[in-house]
């Protein structure tokens, strides 16, 4: 049989048959609709209750901080278009890193079309965004300020607990795009200091179509989606209880495996080291603060699209940048933004490793991909002038 390598774990995970198990008891149980009074309905509700205060102990938070939605994308729209909203006779200023995932960089977008003024700050080469750098943007009408907890394409860890402290120092709401980070490295929110937190199912062995956002008591948030009372009036929806359930198992699964984050990591840095031997590849993004299984590099003279659909043949499964611009030739907005060159961005893969994947998986990578670049190569007439 082919061999298979699935490291686009960034993009999505599968679902766990643990969690897929809890789904089914739940879907074919637990059927009510949590906003029934009668008992059939209170059992469901008690079930979504237990699942809020297991994902709740999973991110040291409170259970009532938690707010459940359809993915990451709803909850950073929510924590962005809330807060503008809810601020907006404060001021309308917003700052924002610019390399951001495109559900906050479009909501912000979104905003400054209706007259928001948005400030973009720039992660520095090593992919980091600094609290200076965002600190010192922050003017009187500064009502948010957003930056990423983990980069999707190249696994920078941010410095959130220092960035949240300095929004605070000016009274200015923080939020934290939180999907990267859930479930892959340790997240204490209370810890952290942050006003809200988004997280999204599929990105850690649950389901797609399920995610939350964390807001702080007693932060105002105006609601994105108006309707029924569900989630204490905040947001309309019966709650998709199987999936919520689901994403509490995953996340504790998830929480718990945080000790193997050590042997991703090297397997990772076996990889990058393997990588790093072909001729003309650069690793983007530092590797000091960096999610364990995230590997983002570039190999010049060839296209990342070319370099994937040959990987897929080979049966490697990755990315040229996040899932949502791999439909684009667009070069990567994050690569550009810590300063990699257009040509260079081009030719750039996201491998991102997950605890299923084995170092069998890297030595087939590192067997497979020397001979896929140089075959590229081979055909292009960039990398065919450089030797003349
Ligand atoms: N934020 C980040 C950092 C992501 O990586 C993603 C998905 O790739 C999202 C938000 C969107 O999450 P979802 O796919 O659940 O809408």
């Amino acid at each position: 049989m082919d061999k298979k390598v699935y490291v686009d774990n960034a993009a999505t995970t599968p679902v766990l048959p643990e969690v897929a198990e809890e789904i089914e008891r739940v879907m074919t149980g637990v059927w009510g609709n949590p906003s029934g009074l009668y008992s059939r309905g209170q059992e469901a509700k008690e079930t979504l209750e237990d699942a809020r205060r297991r994902i709740a102990v999973c991110l040291g938070c409170l259970p009532e901080e938690l707010y459940f939605t359809s993915c990451g994308s709803e909850s950073d729209n929510w924590a962005i278009k809330g807060t503008a909203l809810a601020k907006s006779k404060k001021g309308k200023h917003i700052i924002v890193s610019s390399y951001e995932h495109h559900a906050v960089l479009h909501s912000v977008r979104a905003l400054a079309k209706q007259g928001y003024d948005i400030t973009y700050v720039k992660p520095r080469h090593d992919g980091i965004v600094y609290p200076e750098d965002v600190e010192k943007e922050i003017r009187a009408d500064t009502v948010l300020i957003c930056v990423m907890a983990a980069n999707n394409e190249i696994g920078s860890i941010n410095p959130i607990k220092e960035i949240a402290s300095a929004a605070h120092a000016h009274g200015v709401v923080f939020f934290s795009d939180g999907v990267q980070a859930a479930g892959h490295i340790p997240v204490d929110l209370h810890d952290l200091g942050v006003d809200m937190f988004s997280f999204s199912g599929h990105k850690f062995n649950a389901p797609k179509g399920v995610g939350g956002l964390y807001i702080k008591k007693g932060a105002v948030v105006r609601n994105l989606i108006d309707g029924g009372a569900q989630e204490r009036g905040k947001r309309a929806g019966t709650e998709n209880v199987p999936y919520i359930v689901g994403m509490a198992k995953a996340l504790e699964i998830a929480v718990a495996r945080l000790d193997d984050n050590e042997r991703v990591a090297k397997m990772r840095d076996r990889l990058a080291a393997g990588l790093s031997e072909i001729g003309y590849s650069r690793i983007n993004g530092g590797m000091e603060h960096r999610l364990p299984g995230n590997l983002n590099m570039s190999f010049e003279f060839v296209e990342g699209e070319s370099l994937l659909l040959l990987s897929d043949a080979a049966g490697i499964c990755l990315s040229t940048g996040s899932a949502c611009s791999s439909a684009s030739l667009e070069p990567s907005h994050v690569l550009l933004s810590i300063g990699v060159p257009v040509e260079i961005a081009h030719g750039s893969l996201r491998f991102s490793l997950s605890h299923e994947n084995t170092e069998e998986d890297v030595d087939y990578i590192l067997e497979k991909m020397p001979g896929i670049v140089a075959r590229l190569r081979d055909m292009s007439p960039l990398y065919d002038a450089r030797r003349m």
